[in-house]
């Protein structure tokens, strides 16, 4: 197969529309373009049944009932709903909340205004791996405690949380349990029942479907979790969540809940093995490099590595042709070392050359070989630059290899 560049491998940030999905959306932007809320002609029912049939397939995926699944603008939103949701309907029961020093900003700093309306929020810490241990949710736990939030799978290092123990042992202290779900949905199994969850978000844009759809899990069982709404207006979604529905994006988002639970098993291992191929191909090229995250309990396309005697900055700006990101996409601006990594123990200086490679459905061998290629070529050179520095030119760069630099870097 031809290789096209700029190659892309930052699917953790966001994915194509998958061609399936953006077939099944185009009818909803002209022909069916009503209102869900219109009760009183055709335009408002084909509307309204298409918002319902992206329920179900949603519900299908993760084993719920439709009405389960209140519809949003995002992960952003639906972690956001759920965290400060709980806590200000449940304030009168306790202002405990618990949650990971790895959550994605969106639960960490929604928690963190809530620590300026007086709740008390433990910040639990993770092994090496990224993994938090339920034993400490549990001990942490207090009868003050109204939530624990921990994020399934994650976004910079992959690590897949163990969250049926965690669940269950939320379940036997009477406190509810949230988890941010949008990298794992559609990428590993995912059934409410069986994690004890009460609330999961999601996004649409993470598992091939369009931007700006999400939705949030809330458990309607008995007994039925209550939830202050953030949104107040026409009431839709059950007056959990008001505002006219994205139906275009409810619909894409419907159709890759479907995709995914076709694919995902044969998808898993396919990405399985392309990750183990990029990895095993980087560290026969490359020293002093190093794995962030766990080795098994991980997403299939996620590898997630720091490289020593290198600048991260510099590495990454020189790997132009592929779409990488230093960790999380939101921080990618800054060159911090990333908290998450800083959380795991490793090192500031491990922590700024971390580089998040995310493959996906449409990551081919080639692209794998060829990243591999030129990352160990500019490695190699970063390092040594870095060595020869006292003849160093004006452009920073030494100037006896500045001719090599220029030659292999030749614009193609
Ligand atoms: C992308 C992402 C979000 C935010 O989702 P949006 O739909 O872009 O708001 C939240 N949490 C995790 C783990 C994510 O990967």
């Amino acid at each position: 197969m031809a290789l096209t560049l700029p190659i892309y491998m930052d699917y953790h940030a966001t994915t194509p529309v998958d061609p399936e999905v953006f077939e099944a959306m185009l009818p909803y932007f002209r022909e069916h373009f009503g209102n869900p809320s219109s009760r009183t002609h055709v335009f408002g029912w084909s509307a309204e049944s298409a918002v319902e049939k992206g329920r179900e397939q949603l519900g299908q995926l993760i084993g719920c009932k439709p009405m389960e699944i209140v519809f949003t603008s995002g992960a952003t939103e639906a972690n956001n709903l759920a965290v400060k949701g709980v806590a200000w309907a449940y304030r009168d029961r306790g202002n405990h909340i618990v949650t990971t020093a790895i959550e994605h900003h969106a639960v960490l700093d929604a928690c963190g205004r809530l620590e300026k309306e007086g709740f008390d929020v433990t910040y639990l810490p993770v092994d090496r791996r990224g993994l938090v241990d339920p034993f400490q949710v549990e001990e942490v736990i207090t009868d003050r405690t109204i939530l624990v939030s921990v994020i399934a799978a994650h976004n910079e290092i992959g690590t897949i949380q163990p969250l049926a123990e965690i669940g269950r042992i939320c379940k036997a202290r009477g406190v509810l349990f949230h988890s941010d779900a949008a990298q794992a949905l559609g990428k590993i199994p995912l059934r409410v029942g069986e994690i004890h969850v009460d609330f999961l978000s999601f996004s649409a844009h993470k598992l091939y479907g369009p931007k700006g759809a999400g939705a949030l899990y809330v458990r309607m069982t008995r007994p039925a979790v209550k939830l202050t709404p953030l949104l107040d207006g026409g009431g839709q979604e059950r007056g959990r969540r008001s505002g006219t529905q994205n139906v275009p994006g409810i619909v894409g988002f419907g159709k890759a809940c479907e995709v995914a639970s076709r694919v995902m098993a044969e998808e898993g291992k396919r990405l399985t093995r392309l990750r183990e191929r990029l990895k095993a191909g980087i560290f026969r090229r490359i020293d002093g490099v190093y794995c962030n995250g766990h080795l098994e309990q991980r997403l299939p396309g996620n590898l997630n590595l720091s490289f020593a005697r290198v600048e991260g900055e510099a590495l990454l700006l020189s790997m132009k042709d592929v779409a990488i990101s230093s960790g999380s996409a939101c921080t990618s601006t800054r060159m911090e070392p990333s908290y998450v990594l800083l959380a795991l123990g490793v090192s500031e200086e491990l922590a700024s050359t971390s580089m998040r490679f995310g493959l996906g459905r449409w990551s081919t061998e080639e692209e794998v070989d060829y990243t591999i290629e030129k990352l160990s070529e500019r490695v190699e050179r970063l390092r040594a630059m870095l060595s020869g520095s006292p003849r160093a030119g004006s452009s920073g760069l030494p100037v006896a290899k500045e001719r090599t630099v220029s030659v292999q870097d030749a614009p193609s």
